[in-house]
């Protein structure tokens, strides 16, 4: 078998423009590459692909391999899985990367069974070692107490998934030469073990959490719908997104997809605001990627003063009246 070289970045496209985090793995993936002398390909599924190609080129890629058959027009984890594996058979990449999303979640996990290949989810990092001449990837563990540092097994093909803004895109270089080619694959539905039935979209107002540069989130303590009114209020002057826990999603305050954690969003703002949130490991596994993290809680014990830059010992109602005017008014 030939030696595996190179890297595949898994691309995303939204709303027919590539996903930022996309752009961010090229970037991430441009910088290994340029260590070891190796390439970037991307594949790009869907009919716009072809018209991110030159785009995808100019943030980093030397080959967009193109995915415009109907079978792989809806993200469908089978198919998407298959049409990635039969890619990574032909280019022989070292490294696979995804992103860690809901698609990257679900097809990176059935890649790397199929392949026999390595797999390191939900990595904060992946870069080149020069000393040891190989790749190392990090990510949090025990509930984002501690971060492990793993490098592939020799000779073996890597798949790793990679959170949101853990990677820098590169700013466009306008005259960066590639190539694209169109891939003859398409996918048996009849091999669909799993059907979609209903596609139903989730509300979702305003910044996107995984996008956003600051974060309001409300816990348990915010108390109900008056509380996150007043969160909401806050975010507002700030150009926030609003985020939450699970008690508030399990209460219906606020709907699942503001919920970050675990088993919610994971985010990497440059300023998170905590307001009556206990700081339970799966909530913190979440935020740990925040630059800042300021904490309001009345419990001076609470877990999420151990893992916050600032804290405020306080009923958050108490605290959040004067930040909202003084926000106004600084404006
Ligand atoms: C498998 C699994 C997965 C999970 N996944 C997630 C996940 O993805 N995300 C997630 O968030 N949770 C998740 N959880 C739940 C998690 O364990 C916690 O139960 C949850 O995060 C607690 O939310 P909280 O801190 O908002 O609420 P609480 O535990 O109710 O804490 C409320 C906090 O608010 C403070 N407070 C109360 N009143 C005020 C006030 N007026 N002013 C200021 N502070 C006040 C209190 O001192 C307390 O610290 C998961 C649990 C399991 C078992």
């Amino acid at each position: 078998m030939a030696e595996n070289k190179g890297i595949l970045v898994v691309g995303e496209i939204e709303e027919g423009k590539l996903a930022s985090i996309t752009k961010e793995l090229l970037g991430g993936a441009r910088q290994i590459a340029d260590s070891t002398k190796e390439e970037v390909s991307l594949l790009l599924i869907g009919d716009k692909a072809s018209s991110l190609a030159q785009e995808a080129i100019t943030l980093g890629a030397d080959k967009v391999y193109l995915a415009a058959h109907p079978s792989f027009a809806e993200f469908h984890s089978e198919a998407y899985a298959f049409l990635i594996s039969e890619l990574c058979q032909q280019v022989q990449p070292a490294l696979c990367l995804m992103g860690q999303t809901d698609g990257g979640r679900d097809v990176a996990p059935r890649v790397a069974a199929r392949l026999g290949a390595g797999l390191c989810m939900d990595c904060v990092e992946v870069k080149f070692d020069p000393q040891q001449k190989q790749i190392l990837q990090s990510r949090p563990v025990f509930g984002g107490k501690a971060i492990a540092v793993m490098a592939p097994a020799a000779g073996k093909m890597q798949v790793d998934t990679v959170r949101p803004k853990s990677m820098a895109p590169l700013a466009p270089q306008a005259g960066r030469s590639g190539q694209s080619t169109p891939l003859s694959l398409s996918f048996d539905p009849a091999q669909q073990k799993a059907k979609v039935t209903k596609r139903e979209k989730l509300p979702a107002e305003g910044i996107k959490l995984e996008e956003a540069r600051i974060i309001v989130a409300g816990g348990g303590g915010v108390g109900g719908v008056e509380g996150f009114a007043m969160l909401k209020q806050l975010a507002q002057g700030l150009g926030a997104a609003v985020g939450a826990t699970r008690v508030p999603v399990d209460e219906k305050w606020v709907p699942l997809s503001q919920e970050i954690g675990q088993t919610g969003k994971i985010v990497s703002p440059e300023l998170y605001i905590a307001v009556g949130i206990s700081g339970a490991a799966q909530h913190i596994t979440g935020i740990l990627n925040s630059k800042c993290i300021v904490a309001i809680n009345k419990d001076p014990d609470a877990n999420i003063f151990k893992v916050a830059d600032y804290g405020v010992v306080a009923d958050f109602r108490q605290v959040l009246p004067t930040l909202i005017e003084k926000i106004k008014s600084a404006r």
